[in-house]
């Protein structure tokens, strides 16, 4: 535990990147009385964790991805009174529709799989109770695969929640601080160059996005990351129709009626990355396939129009599954990056996890399957 005198620029931790998963396990280490540096090389929430569609998703998880989800989906039902703020947060169905009874056949034994091991959450509904949450549907729909209750939250708002709450617990945020490289130090500890001097700590933890992979394997532990800018559009207002979030098998869709009317369609579309510029452009032939892809699903869609639309970077890995927990090459050494798309539900359960893991040195949740060894080869080599 680092004592009141501990330099300015020395902690018990430096997390890399201020998005939802660094702040989020600033945050909890904060909590556990661990001094913690930020170093964000833009502001919070610039990129992917203040840009997405705010799913707040358990609903078709990758089978490893599912104790965290639920574990963040507990800590979701508490996060007014934990961060002092509500952060958009609503309960509401995230559900997954079919079209076809090879889709449904495909649902079923999904759900099947998840109550063997043990999780009821996921649930078969018909056309009836789909219409119940959404009152403008195409007879194409034949039922759907639903977790009643999921939902949706303010991306921005909650990693600012975050962010503050990490800040009041003492944490330490660098904005417009770029981690240039990581060297350890005779003593043991890291030491974090940037152009605004060094900061040094025994452990780091690496959750910089879709950048983490060019700090990863300047330590010899190059990552296959592959840039990717899914899309956004928002349209006009609309009377209420729909009150869940709605996804569709064999077809990219995230899409929500907000409480002031307006529709927020993703899904995943990609636009253009450019992480070297910060930039993600949007394309407007994916835009429109979603535009078509929501009409023939929802025929009032067909009165809407597109305001606005927008793309984030985000870090996708080739299995669709992050890395995260320990480098296998360098003691004190963490990752959590490369959320491919669905990271946002996790933040909060994944920030208490590393800090357990970076705190303890365990945690009770399974990481092996988003080892960063499954890309690197080999076991702990210390
Ligand atoms: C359009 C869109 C829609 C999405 N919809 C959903 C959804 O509905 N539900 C869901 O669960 N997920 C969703 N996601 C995914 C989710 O937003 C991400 O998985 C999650 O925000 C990733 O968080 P992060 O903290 O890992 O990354 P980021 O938010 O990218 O944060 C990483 C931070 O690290 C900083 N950084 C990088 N390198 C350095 C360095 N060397 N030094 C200092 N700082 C550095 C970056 O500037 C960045 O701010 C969506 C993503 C997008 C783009």
């Amino acid at each position: 535990m680092t004592q009141p005198s501990q330099p300015a620029r020395s902690a018990d931790v430096v997390v890399i990147g201020g998005g939802i998963h660094g702040s989020s396990a600033a945050l909890y280490l904060a909590q556990r009385g661990l001094s913690v540096i930020v170093l964000e090389k833009d502001s919070v929430g610039r990129h992917a964790s203040g840009v997405n569609a705010g799913g707040v998703r358990r609903l078709g998880r990758h089978l490893a991805e599912v104790p965290i989800a639920v574990r963040s989906r507990r800590i979701w039902a508490t996060v007014a009174d934990f961060l002092g703020d509500d952060c958009g947060f609503e309960v509401a169905p995230q559900m997954r529709l079919a079209r076809s009874e090879e889709h449904l056949v495909a649902m079923r034994a999904r759900v099947a799989e998840m109550q063997a091991l043990g999780y009821h959450h996921e649930v078969m509904i018909g056309t009836n109770q789909i219409r119940e949450y959404i009152h403008s549907l195409s007879d194409e729909v034949v039922g759907a695969v639903a977790c009643l209750d999921d939902g949706f939250a303010q991306p921005y708002q909650t990693t600012f929640a975050i962010h503050r709450k990490a800040r009041a617990l003492g944490a330490r945020f660098h904005e417009g601080v770029r981690a240039l490289g990581l060297t350890r130090e005779a003593g043991g500890d890291w030491r974090v160059a940037t152009a605004e001097g060094d900061f040094t700590a025994p452990r780091v933890l690496l959750a910089g996005g879709l950048w983490s992979g060019e700090i990863s394997a300047t330590l010899g532990e190059p990552v296959p990351i592959i840039p990717f800018a899914p899309m956004m559009l928002v349209t006009t207002r609309l009377p209420p129709f729909c009150n869940a979030v709605v996804g569709a098998a064999g077809v990219p869709l995230s899409f929500k009626q907000m409480p002031n009317g307006t529709v927020v369609i993703g899904g995943g579309r990609p636009g253009r990355p450019d992480a070297a510029t910060n930039r993600a452009e949007t394309t407007f032939h994916p835009l429109r396939l979603s535009a078509q892809t929501c009409i023939s699903l929802f025929p009032i869609m067909a009165e809407a129009s597109v305001v606005r639309t927008w793309a984030g970077l985000e870090a996708e890995m080739p299995d669709q599954i992050p890395v995260v927990g320990p480098s296998l090459r360098h003691e004190g050494l963490y990752y959590a990056f490369g959320f491919s798309g669905h990271g946002f539900q996790l933040g909060l359960g994944m920030g208490e996890i590393m800090a357990e893991l970076i705190a303890t040195g365990a945690t009770d949740v399974d990481l092996a399957p988003f080892s960063i060894g499954r890309f690197t080869g080999g076991a702990p080599a210390y």
